[in-house]
């Protein structure tokens, strides 16, 4: 373990938080760009970092992204659970049309939820 040299962040491999420094996006064995944007979505662009765990020696990716779309990702994911969910219920319920509307205003749900971001 080295010390200091980093910044404090959480590791996945660890499960806790310790220094991690940055290191060059080379060492993570890909051939990774610094700024990332995605060809199919104007909207979704961020800033690579590679660091390194100091306790663990663990290489990994970091991305900075605007905060609110993270918000955006974790209210989608609970959303698409809710229809999952949902979808399960319907299987086994007479009453599909009452799950196909409540599917539906899911959906919509998370269509209006985009203006956060
Ligand atoms: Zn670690």
């Amino acid at each position: 373990m080295e010390d200091g040299g980093g910044t404090k962040m959480y590791c996945h491999m660890c499960q806790d938080y310790y220094e991690c420094r940055v290191i060059s996006l080379d060492l993570l064995g890909k051939s990774y760009n610094q700024r990332v944007e995605d060809k199919d979505d104007n909207e979704l662009k961020w800033f690579r970092r590679a660091r390194k765990c100091l306790n663990c020696d663990t290489p990994f990716a970091t991305a900075e992204i605007k905060e609110d779309f993270l918000r955006w990702l974790k209210y989608s994911r609970n959303s698409l659970i809710e229809i999952k969910r949902a979808a399960e219920e319907t299987k086994r319920s007479a009453s599909v049309s009452e799950h196909l509307t409540s599917l539906t205003n899911l959906l919509d749900e998370i269509d209006k939820s985009k203006v956060y971001w």
